[in-house]
């Protein structure tokens, strides 16, 4: 895709900087512009144009943002140091310290370790594009933290660059629009920066998938087509009645619905084309809140609006800050249109959140780490990770996360991942604070340390000094940063139990594994060899170490096993087949199922279908075995010797196996994610098995679930996880005979 539009001038972006404030800087952009064009001079895009039509249209993306001239300028040099003879130094020097800064955030590190996939860094060892790109991030994060403005000229830089991918190989716009969703996408919406978000989502997605992409712009295009008079016919109403009450009108627009959210909607929640309501909508922006409340009453006076369909966010804004009042009123001829209103201050947050601060009017210096309570967040991790690697998969796994919202006894607020347990809520008091936790008070009330907090709840730790962490807190807190702080304080007092568990932890799993796959045998575990290069391999100095962190839990076992499995010979198809038990008598004689007139008759559950407590199930009968259980909508169900069934009795431990389908985009750490989030809900796993098409994975995992409730919880934590297409049981087969 291709967006046709004429680059900009340095007269437009003059223009754009002079009508944003007045008395604005404007030599200063002028300078910075003849500074980086003598040195682009010579160089030029992979569309042919001269290469400072990238500075000069980041910029203006800038520009367009009410961004100060300091930033601008950083936007007009931001390639130069990269790109270009020149050096930061010479920047301070021929700018200021504060535009050199800004530069520097948005430099990748030196050239030395970047460039092809693999070669020798400055430390010598071998370094993956992986590693780099962490790396980069990294130093970008660090930058942002100290000033906000670093990740805006980001944005505003993978923007155009995004905007003009086409003219890239095809392999390098599939794996740059990957980036860009699952890293830059994600960040900006964790902070907030909903129109960034927005528009590098709708690009991603239309190099990522751009059959979908056309098809569903094509409908939303034609959809619009068909309402484009009523929209313009119900804007000039507006605009007439509000000029009769006196209102001034700031903007009165259609707005359409984003590609990639519409996608989203149909793709992950199961929604049919026609059932999105807020394909578009008209958003009006006035002068202030007085106004905003003076063109609803208009607009309500003019048409009739639909119940349950008026929003005030701005007397109640979303937990995210967004404020405007919404309505959907019975337009003209009948037709449901839905209405905005906001003032130009609430636009401009709902649309680049707190950096909107900087951007419009007031521009105070935000530091980020006051304004985003995330970026302090990340900031701390970065003193506890391992390496850079570690740390922006820790970063990618929390973006994805939702949140819980709670309250310290001093009132306040305190951000937390959803399921967050008091543990965590204490860790991220204070790492003695959760160190010494014993308890913990949730609105007054004593509750368990496994309690998941809710929103809004007051939360009060009650601490010992002789308390110490425990394992199994591992297993109850929620949060990645909460468990690596449990890992450090039992990694460090407690050496030798830690290499027990961890030695007995391997011994189990190999000799498990080795039941099921024919290339690892029991003798692995006296493999010194092999041992000691997984353990380099993991980043341990030696065995012991590695087994240690098993032990604490650090190291995953499954993670080891994958290690060791990647180092044998291949073995064809599945990575791993689940061991087949024959079943016992007691798995047969199932307590989970009554049989419609008798008892004590032998029950089993088809695996054609592999029902769970909660699907809505038949039985059949089979001569001489008993009775087989399917899901009623199985297609081998017959319709003779069929008997009514019922789930009975409390819960049981039982588990019932049932396959999980996810298709996703491909990326680094997708599959440890989906490992986690069923690991988390401590759901068993006995297979996986992935398979990777044009960027796109399809990935089964077989687990075993209690219930239908818990099955639906890990689909629907599956399908958040960012680039998931979709997560769903897999469906009935039909080919297998009873
Ligand atoms: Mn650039």
């Amino acid at each position: 895709m291709s967006i046709t539009v004429p680059p900009p001038t340095l007269e437009d972006l003059l223009h754009e900087v002079s009508d944003a404030c007045i008395g604005a800087n404007i030599d200063l952009i002028k300078k910075a512009y003849t500074f980086s064009e003598r040195l682009h001079h010579n160089q030029k895009r992979a569309s042919g144009e001269p290469y400072i039509i990238h500075p000069l249209s980041v910029a203006m993306i800038l520009a367009k943002m009410n961004m100060d001239e300091q930033t601008i300028a950083a936007a007009l040099l931001h390639d130069t140091v990269e790109d270009t003879s020149v050096t930061l130094e010479d920047i301070e020097r021929e700018f200021s310290p504060e535009i050199a800064k800004l530069v520097d955030g948005v430099t990748k590190l030196s050239a030395f370790t970047q460039s092809n996939d693999h070669n020798i860094s400055s430390s010598g060892a071998f370094k993956s594009r992986a590693d780099k790109q962490a790396e980069n991030l990294r130093k970008i994060f660090i930058a942002m933290a100290k000033d906000i403005r670093v990740i805006l000229i980001k944005f505003a830089d993978r923007l155009h660059n995004m905007r003009t991918l086409t003219y890239m190989k095809k392999e390098k716009q599939e794996r740059i629009a990957n980036e860009t969703l699952t890293i830059f996408a994600a960040i900006a919406s964790r902070l907030g920066i909903w129109k960034m978000k927005w528009e590098l989502e709708d690009l991603s997605f239309s190099y990522m998938n751009p059959e979908e992409y056309n098809n569903l712009k094509k409908l939303i295009d034609q959809k619009m087509a068909d309402k484009e008079k009523i929209i313009q016919n119900t804007i000039a109403i507006i605009t007439k009645a509000l000029e009769e009450d006196g209102v001034d009108v700031l903007q009165i627009s259609g707005r359409r619905k984003h590609i990639y959210s519409a996608w989203q909607k149909i793709n992950q929640r199961g929604k049919d084309f026609s059932e999105i309501y807020d394909l578009f909508a008209i958003r009006v922006i006035v002068n202030d809140i007085e106004s905003c409340y003076k063109v609803l009453g208009a607009v309500h006076r003019l048409w009739t609006p639909m119940k349950n369909r008026i929003k005030d966010y701005i007397a109640r804004p979303k937990s995210n800050g967004y404020r405007s009042l919404h309505t959907t009123v019975y337009g003209p001829g009948e037709e449901p249109v839905e209405i905005q209103i906001r003032t130009m201050e609430m636009h401009m947050v709902n649309e680049y959140g707190p950096a909107a601060h900087w951007a419009y009017k007031e521009r105070k210096n935000i530091s980020a780490q006051d304004e985003y309570p995330w970026v302090r967040r990340i900031m701390d991790w970065q003193k506890d990770s391992k390496d850079a690697r570690d740390y922006i998969e820790n970063i990618i796994l929390d973006m994805n996360e939702s949140e819980v919202f709670v309250y310290t006894p001093r009132g306040d607020a305190i951000d937390l991942p959803a399921g967050s347990t008091p543990i965590d809520f204490a860790y991220r008091i204070h790492t003695d604070v959760g160190h010494k936790c014993v308890g913990a008070k949730v609105n007054a009330n004593i509750v368990p340390l496994n309690y998941r907090l809710q929103n809004g709840d007051r939360v009060e730790i009650i601490t010992s000094k002789t308390a110490n962490p425990s394992l199994d807190w591992l297993n109850i807190c929620r949060g990645n940063h909460t468990k690596l702080k449990i890992r450090q304080w039992l990694k460090k007092e407690r050496r030798e139990e830690n290499l027990l568990r961890g030695r007995d932890i391997l011994e189990k799993e190999i000799k498990r594994v080795s039941r099921i796959d024919r290339r690892i045998s029991e003798d692995l575990l006296s493999n010194v060899e092999l041992l000691g290069k997984i353990a380099e391999k993991l980043n341990f100095t030696n065995i012991d170490d590695l087994i240690a962190s098993l032990g604490y839990g650090e190291t995953s076992i499954t993670h080891v096993i994958q290690k060791i499995k990647n180092m044998l010979p291949k073995e064809p198809e599945k990575i791993l087949i689940p061991a087949k038990k024959a079943p016992t008598r007691q798995d047969i004689l199932s307590k989970g199922v009554k049989v419609k007139g008798v008892d004590n008759v032998l029950v089993v559950f088809a695996k054609c279908c592999n029902p769970v407590p909660g699907d809505d199930i038949v039985g059949h009968w089979k001569i001489g075995t008993g009775v087989s259980v399917h899901r009623r909508n199985c297609p081998n169900v017959q319709s003779d010797r069929l008997t009514e069934v019922w789930w009975i009795g409390a819960k049981t431990d039982r588990r019932y196996p049932v396959q999980l389908e996810i298709e996703a985009w491909d990326r680094r750490g997708l599959l440890a994610e989906f490992m986690n989030i069923i690991n988390d809900l401590r759901i068993p796993t006995n297979e996986c098995s992935a398979k990777v098409k044009k960027s796109k994975a399809l990935i089964t995992i077989g687990i075993e679930v209690l219930d239908k409730a818990q099955l639906n919880a890990v689909l629907r934590k599956l399908a958040k996880v960012n680039g998931v297409l979709s997560a769903s049981r897999s469906a009935l087969s039909e080919d297998i005979t009873l």
